[in-house]
């Protein structure tokens, strides 16, 4: 039978922490026929769309949305860690399971009325894209979609995203 976009990705018991179920996507990104269906796949509900740029989260967002923004032939846009990023910079904090996190995007990343897609590998409580779509937001573009190869349902995340009024595309869901 055809492999799915899910069958390439691997599963790590116990990264980074005992008890954690790591969903490795190194190993779809590694094989050329996994990796083209993932971007061809995350890029189908949007055809025919406005799309003027695309944002990455780091570190795997990079990946697809470099892909992605070349596949359209638009810009690409990473959303960082803090202290990453060598220019002036817009700065949003997040909740994580222990405590806070805090990413950034430089202030002239992108225009005011753009729109944009945004792209990372795995969606589990929301909190990192949430973060990302204040970014956006506050430079003024309009996030036109939220796009991931994996959601994590029991985590909430895309119940969050959607109570935002996000429009969130996945392509394949593993327990949490
Ligand atoms: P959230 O903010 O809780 O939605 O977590 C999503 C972020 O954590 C994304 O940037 C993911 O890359 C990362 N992440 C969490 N769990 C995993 C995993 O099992 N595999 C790969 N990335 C993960």
């Amino acid at each position: 039978m055809k492999k799915t976009v899910k069958d390439y990705i691997r599963t790590i018991a116990d990264f980074p922490h005992e008890g954690i179920m790591f969903r490795d996507v190194t190993t779809l990104f590694a094989d050329a026929r996994g990796f083209r269906m993932a971007i061809d796949q995350l890029l189908h509900p949007y055809a025919g769309e406005r799309i003027d740029k695309v944002v990455g989260l780091e570190a795997r967002g990079f990946i697809l949305g470099g892909a992605i923004a070349h596949q359209l032939s638009k810009g690409f846009v990473p959303i960082r860690k803090k202290g990453k990023l060598p220019g002036a910079t817009v700065s949003q904090a997040y909740k994580l399971e222990y405590g806070e996190a805090v990413m950034e995007i430089h202030e002239d990343a992108l225009l005011p009325g753009e729109r944009v897609l945004i792209v990372d590998d795995l969606l589990a409580t929301g909190g990192t894209c949430e973060a990302g779509i204040r970014l956006c937001e506050r430079l003024g573009a309009e996030v036109m979609g939220c796009a991931f190869v994996i959601d994590l349902p029991e985590l909430g995340g895309r119940a969050l995203l959607e109570k935002l009024g996000m429009n969130v595309h996945v392509l394949c869901e593993f327990e949490g």
